[in-house]
């Protein structure tokens, strides 16, 4: 049994990403495709073998109701848009996977989250990193105390955007500059890799004055997150330095690190673990896997056997609650608590 899925929004990571995987998955299978251009749905339709009658545009996306092949709608709009199609398609009576960041804001992702329950359908926020083996590992390295307690955690995602124009650099459909679209993966991946939730964050920001790619959005966000036992996460993104993103942990007894942390493969894992006063250092083997394939199946697993999803609503509107608090350190120059009383329970 292969649940269907129905792709919204034919961009970038859609055509090259999520449309190829879905060819790889086990429990998973494109089922309809919804684009505003008729040419590039007739195309990719053609390509993957996709129906006329199961290709939409964003008018007769309502319509989707009436496919029977459609258990799945994967909403990959720019994040502004994540909202509406999301409370459109909970309409439909389709369990909803959404692209991360949920939404522009905390409450549009409280919106979400009571559309789909009203409508008694799942949802799920796209975060790949929890499907992928080497981040992974570090959290079974780190709720194992492998390392000892953990004491600090370094992480970041930086790279470079050209094009003023685009949507990312648009403060109504990003919600934000470099934190929500790149830096969320340092946020989430802390929360996923602790088990943990921060406390505490304080933030700085900037943007290189009279640089029209940053008139609405930031260039650079830095923060740190301060968690129960002591534990600060460092923690930086950048939309205007050449690519690098990392992930780094420190125990009592050694440390982690994760080059390519984020990227769509090419992870790399070291170790270096304390024998007496010298450090051992190890480069740990791991295969790679397709992330949107195992993030797809895990869904579609939820559906078959009616599991909740790991990366829940809540997670998404949990990463929002921190963003925005990052947001108000940053402008007022002060930390900010966290005390959400968000129901953070998740599915195996
Ligand atoms: P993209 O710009 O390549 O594609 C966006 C698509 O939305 C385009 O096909 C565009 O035509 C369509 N669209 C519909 N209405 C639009 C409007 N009003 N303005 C602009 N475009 C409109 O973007 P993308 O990189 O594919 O990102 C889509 C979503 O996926 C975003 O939420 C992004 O954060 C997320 N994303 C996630 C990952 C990941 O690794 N999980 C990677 C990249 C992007």
């Amino acid at each position: 049994q292969r649940v269907g899925y129905a792709v919204v929004g034919l961009g970038h990571l859609s055509l090259e990403e999520i449309i190829p995987a879905l060819a790889t998955c086990k429990k998973s299978k494109l089922a309809a495709l919804v684009s505003g251009s008729p040419e590039k749905l007739k195309k990719v339709a053609l390509q993957y073998g996709v129906k006329p009658s199961s290709c939409y545009s964003y008018q007769t996306y309502d319509d989707l109701k009436n496919n029977p092949e459609v258990d799945v709608i994967y909403i990959v709009l720019p994040n502004g848009l994540h909202k509406e199609y999301v409370l459109r398609g909970a309409k439909t009576g389709k369990h909803i996977l959404c692209e991360k960041p949920m939404a522009n804001t905390a409450a549009e992702c409280r919106e979400m989250i009571a559309a789909c329950n009203t409508a008694g359908v799942k949802l799920m926020v796209a975060y790949r990193i929890h499907y992928q083996p080497h981040n992974r590992k570090l959290r079974e390295i780190i709720q194992q105390k492998e390392l000892g307690n953990t004491k600090f955690i370094d992480a970041s995602n930086c790279q470079s955007s050209a094009n003023p124009d685009h949507w990312r650099h648009k403060k109504a459909l990003a919600g934000g500059g470099a934190l929500p679209d790149i830096g969320l993966y340092c946020l989430n991946t802390t929360r996923f890799v602790l088990g943990m939730e921060p406390t505490e964050v304080f933030g700085y920001q900037y943007s290189t004055p009279g640089n029209p790619l940053f008139t609405e959005v930031e260039e650079v966000m830095s923060w740190q997150m301060k968690f129960d036992g002591g534990i600060i996460a460092n923690c930086s993104t950048h939309y205007n330095t050449h690519d690098s993103r990392y992930y780094r942990v420190l125990g009592e007894k050694g440390w982690v690190h994760i080059e390519n942390a984020y990227a769509y493969k090419g992870q790399q894992m070291s170790k270096g673990y304390a024998e007496g006063k010298i450090t051992n250092r190890q480069t740990l083997q791991i295969p790679e896997n397709n992330q949107f394939a195992a993030e797809m199946d895990h869904f579609s697993d939820c559906i078959i056997n009616n599991k909740k999803p790991f990366s829940t609503g809540e997670d998404g509107l949990q990463d929002h609650i921190i963003m925005e608090a990052i947001y108000e350190s940053a402008k007022t120059g002060r930390p900010v608590k966290i005390n959400s009383g968000v129901n953070l329970s998740r599915g195996p």
